[in-house]
């Protein structure tokens, strides 16, 4: 079978435009700023292979360094992964490279072998960077769409540099559409890292859209602290934490006090506003570590890494000032709660069973005149 370079090139660049096409299609309109990226990903890539075919009928300095909007897909691709993964490291070495690459073969264009090869190794080398953008990441992500799309970051950039070596330092690559064996497997590699590529980034979008769902799964809507659900998910990860170092954990379970009064007074608006200033409060009261949530109606739970008693006295005094100093002014009454709270006992004792305790403290609390914190 005989495999024209020039028609594989058509067939991929083809592709390319009638995906850039699709991605907007199906991907709909809130799909999200990575999957903006990855579309203008595969745009600028169509845009490359079609401006390197038709460089060969005319302007061809010109649709040649067009070409090198190749480099910008791929500056789009590490922009995508840096959303869905977190920030990625060579940032500044893709920008530097976006920028270096078309000016470079622009510049020296009248040198054959100088140009090939800036253009073709420098591409590689920010294949290369994308490459290990798929590595490491600072957030929850699945490994095998990484991999998969690190395996065809780094196919292309060995057929890219390997271009770049024949161009720049052999007689063997005198043209882009030379029928080198190095060549045509170029072209087919395009094509397929353009299939498996795509699925890869599919897969990686859909990921962020499950994320997303789940975050919002454990979140309150009215205060954005975690719910219950989110409470028990990111409570038994502290609570194994804290087990597994032998740190202290407290518990404490905060309810208003006649909340009800407060609803019936000044109408349901106002007692949502005072769940989100008490959330706000109870939330920057906590340390980063510590979890606060939402446990339904107008109870709190919160779990403070690293608290004894004192830690647990102190927390509820700072948090019981602050809203006596805040809710008068801010919402144009007071407003107080009732605490109970536990401490951990290093061992096996489980989150429920620690909430449970902090529960009757809470009762406690209540049963002693409110306004107060009891301690299990
Ligand atoms: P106590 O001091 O014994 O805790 O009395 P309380 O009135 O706070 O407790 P009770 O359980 O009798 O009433 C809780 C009230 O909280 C009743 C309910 O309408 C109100 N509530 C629960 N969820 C919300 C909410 O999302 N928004 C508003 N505005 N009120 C809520
Ligand atoms: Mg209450
Ligand atoms: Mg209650």
């Amino acid at each position: 079978m005989r495999l024209d370079f020039v028609t594989l090139l058509a067939i991929t660049a083809t592709n390319l435009c009638m995906l850039s096409a699709a991605l907007p299609l199906i991907m709909g309109r809130g799909a999200g700023t990575a999957a903006r990226w990855v579309q203008a990903s595969v745009l600028l890539q169509g845009l490359a292979w079609a401006a390197i075919i038709a460089s060969s009928s005319a302007w061809d300095q010109t649709l040649s360094t067009v070409s090198m909007a190749a480099a910008l897909a791929q500056w789009a691709i590490f922009e995508a992964l840096a959303i869905w993964l977190g920030p990625r490291p060579g940032r500044r070495l893709v920008h530097a490279l976006v920028v270096a690459i078309p000016l470079g073969y622009t510049l020296g264009f009248s040198h054959y072998a100088f140009r090939v090869g800036w253009a073709n190794l420098l591409l590689a080398a920010l294949m290369l960077t994308v490459a290990r953008a798929t590595l490491y990441p600072q957030q929850p992500a699945n490994r095998r769409w990484r991999l998969l799309l690190m395996g065809c970051l780094a196919a292309m950039a060995a057929f890219t540099a390997a271009r770049g070596v024949l161009g720049a330092f052999t007689d063997a690559y005198p043209s882009f559409r030379t029928p080198h064996p190095v060549n045509i497997a170029a072209a087919v590699a395009a094509n397929v890292t353009l299939v498996l590529g795509t699925v890869a980034l599919l897969v990686a979008w859909r990921d962020e859209a499950e994320q997303q769902l789940r975050t919002l799964a454990m979140t309150d809507a009215l205060t954005g602290l975690l719910n219950r659900r989110g409470f028990e998910v990111h409570g038994q990860a502290l609570r194994t934490r804290a087990a597994r170092q032998r740190q202290p954990l407290a518990a404490l379970l905060l309810d208003l006090d006649h909340f009800k009064r407060i609803n019936d007074a000044y109408g349901h608006d106002a007692g949502d506003r005072a769940l989100a200033l008490f959330a706000r409060l109870a939330q920057s009261t906590a340390g980063p570590g510590d979890t606060v949530c939402r446990f339904g109606g107008e109870e709190f739970g919160v779990l403070l890494l690293h608290a004894g008693q004192e830690g647990v006295q102190r927390f509820d005094q700072r948090l019981r000032g602050r809203l006596q100093a805040e809710s008068a002014e801010a919402l144009g009454f007071p407003m107080d709660y009732s605490a109970g709270a536990a401490l951990f006992h290093c061992g096996d004792e489980d989150l429920a069973s620690l909430m449970a305790r902090a529960d009757v403290a809470l009762y406690a609390a209540k049963e002693q005149g409110r306004r107060q914190l009891a301690m299990a």
